[in-house]
């Protein structure tokens, strides 16, 4: 028998989602012809100007120990980025602490507020990584299911009921990963003033915050006055919007005290982010030839979503989805396909790749296997060739039920 392992890890499971991904790269290169619709990663490159800042970055020899907490001219530029996006609203760069990507971030400001005997609310179905999270803070994790009729959001309602006196924070994503659903600001500010009233810190992940479909970004708590932000902390981050996922930069946002533990965690932990890939993300949220490539990639997502979503009225009519309003999900459930035996999404995603070689992820690993996450941050093409696919097995699971 092995030693056990330390109860920090007891719930600890390893992303599902790396997992699909890494099954489907290894089917490829044995070369079955597999399209891979499971990855949250844009499939464009990185814009021009900020792999050339990155290279010349390292030319420079910026290769060095990074200021642990950012380079002032990468927080700078985010603290800037964060004002445009809300409006001109102030936003001091010295509340910003950069990390190795959002994920590490969201773990720091965790990591740093939550502890044993603390309870934190995750609207569900939600990102794979935040119960995760705060199990490794030893803290519990509280799913608060969202309303059907809502774009499986919740309330300030849905919230109040489940909370209790251990809950001391609340994680809730918008543009939503794994939905596709955002947040109003009349919704935000709601969810906002129960927090404040009952003393619960807020981690707002806003990663997705670029990739609206309605007009400008999405609503943010970066949108609501002060008294809102005391315990506030937003997430930020290269990957999603700058398609720079490999670069490994994010940021939060917090409040002076809580922005100076994270940074001393971080001293004792990663030393700071990747130096050349700090100077490449100071290009990405300083530049304004960048933002044109935001507004390309922002208009290919929404395009794919109105045409996936074109599809599945029309030739899926039964099949419940919730409407994306950004992020580039399209989450559609499943159960209700084959009525006589109804499939989870689990076996809904393994059948699928094994008659159709085509890769999602079971709603299992956001927290209800009733649905299927389908990324549409892939080429056109493959959209098409995977959209043909899958509805082709969704009918012959329909005709399956009616036979
Ligand atoms: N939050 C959400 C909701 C995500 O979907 C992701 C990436 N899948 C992250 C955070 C982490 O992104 P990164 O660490 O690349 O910044």
């Amino acid at each position: 028998m092995p030693d056990p392992l330390s109860p920090n890890v007891q719930y600890l499971k390893g992303s599902e989602t790396v997992a699909i991904s890494n099954e489907t790269k290894r089917r490829r290169a044995a070369g079955e012809d597999v399209l891979d619709l499971s990855v949250g990663e844009p499939d464009f490159d990185t814009p021009a100007p900020v792999a050339q800042a990155g290279i010349q970055a390292i030319q420079k020899g910026m290769t060095r120990y990074p200021p642990n907490i950012g380079l002032a001219d990468l927080r700078a530029a985010i603290a800037r980025r964060l004002s445009l996006l809300s409006g001109g609203r102030p936003v001091n760069a010295d509340n910003i602490v950069v990390s190795s990507g959002s994920k590490q971030s969201i773990f720091n400001a965790c990591f740093t507020l939550f502890g044993p005997t603390d309870q934190v609310l995750i609207p569900s179905p939600a990102w794979v990584s935040y119960p995760q999270i705060v199990h490794l803070c030893r803290a519990e994790p509280v799913l608060v299911p969202g309303s059907l009729e809502w774009g499986l959001k919740v309330s300030a309602r849905d919230l109040d009921r489940a909370s209790s006196k251990r809950t001391r924070g609340l994680i809730i994503c918008s543009p939503c990963n794994p939905t596709g659903s955002v947040y109003t600001a009349s919704e935000l500010k709601a969810i906002a003033e129960w927090a404040r009233k009952n003393d619960v810190w807020v981690i707002a992940d806003e990663i997705y915050r670029a990739i609206n479909y309605g007009t400008g970004p999405a609503a943010s708590f970066l949108d609501l006055p002060d008294e809102y932000l005391e315990r506030t902390v937003v997430i930020y981050g290269a990957s999603k919007a700058y398609a720079m996922t490999g670069w490994r930069i994010g940021a939060a946002l917090a409040p002076a005290h809580l922005a100076k533990a994270m940074g001393a965690l971080q001293s004792h932990t990663t030393t700071g982010a990747n130096h050349p890939a700090q100077w490449a993300a100071a290009t990405a949220f300083a530049d304004d030839r960048v933002d044109a490539e935001v507004e390309k990639m922002t208009g290919a997502f929404r395009r794919r979503r109105d045409h996936l979503v074109d599809r599945f009225r029309t030739e899926a009519p039964g099949v419940e989805f919730v409407e994306p309003h950004g992020a580039f999900y399209f989450f559609f459930r499943v159960d209700g396909i084959r009525e006589a035996d109804p499939l989870t999404g689990s076996r809904f995603c393994e059948q699928l790749m094994q008659q159709e070689g085509v890769a999602l992820v079971p709603g299992a690993a956001f927290g209800d296997d009733r649905w299927v996450r389908l990324s549409y941050a892939v080429s056109d093409k493959e959209l098409e060739h995977a959209l043909d696919r899958i509805l082709r097995f969704t009918k012959a699971l329909a005709s399956a039920r009616a036979a």
